[in-house]
């Protein structure tokens, strides 16, 4: 039976495309996601794998379309269902946010088909999830103005649910993952929709700042690992020898404006009170030291060295190490 998306239907052993529309501008013209589905000729799982739910964060989005090109459909166990962008609103304008009412996307799910065009965006995936949807994947990055290591994110409620995304979170090629039981941080986000609708998900982190080839190796190894830890790609997915567990913590924000200057690296583990970096105004003076707030904590992200920062906006996120564990 043929797995309709929008446009795209695919039957099995087919790699078909097509769009999804989830919008109108003004003018009439509609807004519509880009559907890939590699529909494989035996039986297994359906995966929904998608980026740029912040449009600015086009690393998924070549991945995802590298991916789903190469992919031959007669040696998949299931289906793969590729939505490079998942907010055209955002991708277009290069934005975290929607450039149609502000909203990030990623804090508002469920969404709602009576609210503004990022809640409606939001009520449409849900629904696509609901419908299709044995596991999600989805890719982030830092953006254009920040930079964050390769590295996984989980929800957990403490469920069977949140148990097997961990496992396949340790599936990915990465060997730092983070735990988010706090529902005021996560409870909006696509993952933690997911988790409501009991789909396994795990959210991908890496790079920002420019798109480079080890990034994309990097975001390919997490999808084919994810891919063969589910079955939908024969093969063993990758393990680590230890995994690092971090958790707390938060985005760190800057309480003045001016060019970042790092003073560490994304990846490093720092202790209380180290140094994250500084503030330099347009004479090259500092005019703000931020410091780790946290006990050793992950530089889960970090602003681009001199991007300019106004005051208020994320120069950095420092996650706590809570345990380190085997598989
Ligand atoms: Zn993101």
């Amino acid at each position: 039976m043929a797995i309709v998306v929008g446009t795209a239907s695919a039957k099995p052993g087919t790699l078909t495309r097509g769009e999804l529309r989830v919008g109108c501008m003004a003018d009439g013209s509609p807004i519509r996601l880009p559907v890939f589905i590699a529909s494989g000729v035996k039986d297994g799982p359906t995966v929904w794998l998608e980026g740029c739910i912040h449009g600015e964060e086009y690393g998924g989005a070549a991945s995802i379309i590298e991916f789903m090109r190469s992919l031959d459909p007669n040696v998949l166990n299931g289906t793969i269902i590729g939505v490079p962008v998942a907010n055209p609103a955002s991708f277009n304008f290069r934005s975290r946010v929607s450039s149609i009412d502000g909203q990030n996307l990623n804090r508002i799910f469920p969404g709602s088909l009576g609210g503004s065009h990022s809640f409606q965006l939001a009520a449409v995936i849900g629904e696509q999830l609901e419908a299709h949807a044995d596991y999600l994947i989805d890719l982030h990055s830092g953006g254009i103005g920040a930079e964050v290591p390769f590295y996984a994110i989980y929800k957990d409620d403490g469920g069977e649910v949140a148990q097997r995304s961990k496992d396949l979170a340790k599936r990915i090629g990465v060997d730092t993952i983070w735990r988010t039981p706090d529902a005021r941080e996560a409870g909006g986000t696509v993952t933690a929709e997911a988790l409501r609708r009991n789909i396994p998900s795990v959210t991908v982190e890496c790079g920002g700042g420019t798109f480079t080839e080890q990034h994309l190796q990097d975001y390919l190894t997490s999808i084919h690992g994810f891919m063969q830890a589910v079955g939908v790609l024969s093969g063993e997915a990758p393990v680590q020898k230890q995994y690092t567990i971090i958790s707390g913590g938060s985005f760190v924000h800057n309480r003045e404006g001016g060019l970042f200057v790092p003073a560490c690296k994304v990846g490093d583990i720092l202790p209380q009170g180290a140094p994250i970096g500084r503030l330099v105004d347009l004479f090259g003076e500092t005019v703000e030291q931020i410091d780790n707030p946290y006990p050793d904590s992950y530089i889960a992200a970090l602003r681009c060295r001199f991007y300019p920062t106004h005051a208020g906006e994320i120069c950095a996120e420092a996650i706590p190490v809570e345990r380190r564990e085997g598989l």
